[in-house]
């Protein structure tokens, strides 16, 4: 069967990844999480103190990048490729609110960009992937056969992310989750690099009140009608 591209972006918490993944099960493809490269760029930046509530300092960033090496490790047990930063597993500290809270100034640098579009179009030289982010039908596969455009309103993404925080033991308030959410959200969409926009062939999908069963069934749907096309 003819293997596709599939490309998901949207805003924060959208339950992309999600949906992604269980596409990316159906029909046997390579699922990639880009946020979780960026995110996991952020980390190394906060380790190495490049980055704090005062400072960022993008050129010891900049000239430090050949010293991060990302790789996805697919981890049966949870049924997902992890994210590993310099060979250690940080698929959950990458998760955390204060890695939320600096991985869009991050995100904005072009340097970080260019890199990671790298190897994300490395990833999917051979179709067969459902990758999500934020430029993904726009910049790092602007051929995608299917691209798709999730939306929600931000009070709804950040109650989800609030009790997916909760469910995980973090001692987070649904004030700072919202503000998070929303910051995130204007950073994206104004960088000057790749900003966070619907491209002109995705198919937008507002979420707000779609049970998880109904978003997959019409996807899939979508997906299978774009296989067979
Ligand atoms: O998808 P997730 O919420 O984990 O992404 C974290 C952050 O990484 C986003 O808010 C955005 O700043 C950045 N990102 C990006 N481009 C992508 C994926 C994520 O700029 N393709």
């Amino acid at each position: 069967m003819k293997k596709i591209t599939i490309a998901i972006d949207g805003f924060s918490s959208t339950g992309k990844s999600t949906i992604a993944k269980q596409l990316a099960n159906a029909l046997e493809y390579i699922y990639v999480d880009t946020g979780a490269m960026y995110r996991a760029v952020t980390l190394f930046a906060l380790r190495k103190g490049y980055i704090d509530e005062e400072n960022f300092s993008i050129n010891d960033l900049i000239a430090n990048l050949d010293q991060i090496t990302l790789q996805f490790k697919y981890n049966e047990q949870v049924g997902f490729a992890e994210m590993y930063l310099n060979g250690e597993n940080v698929e959950k500290e990458i998760r955390t609110l204060n890695v939320s809270n600096y991985v869009s100034k991050v995100a904005a640098v072009p340097e970080v960009r260019y890199q990671l579009v790298k190897q994300q179009q490395k990833m999917g030289a051979d179709k067969g992937i459902v990758m999500d982010g934020r430029d993904i039908g726009t910049v790092v596969f602007p051929d995608a056969e299917l691209k798709l455009f999730m939306t929600a309103s931000p009070e709804k993404r950040a109650i989800r992310r609030y009790k997916e925080l909760i469910d995980k033991g973090d001692d987070v308030k649904y004030e700072d989750v919202l503000r998070n959410v929303q910051n995130r959200d204007y950073i994206d969409s104004h960088r000057e690099d790749s900003p966070l926009r619907q491209a002109e062939d995705a198919i937008a999908f507002d979420n707000s009140d779609m049970g998880l069963k109904e978003q997959f069934d019409r996807i899939m749907n979508l997906a299978k009608r774009t296989i067979e096309a």
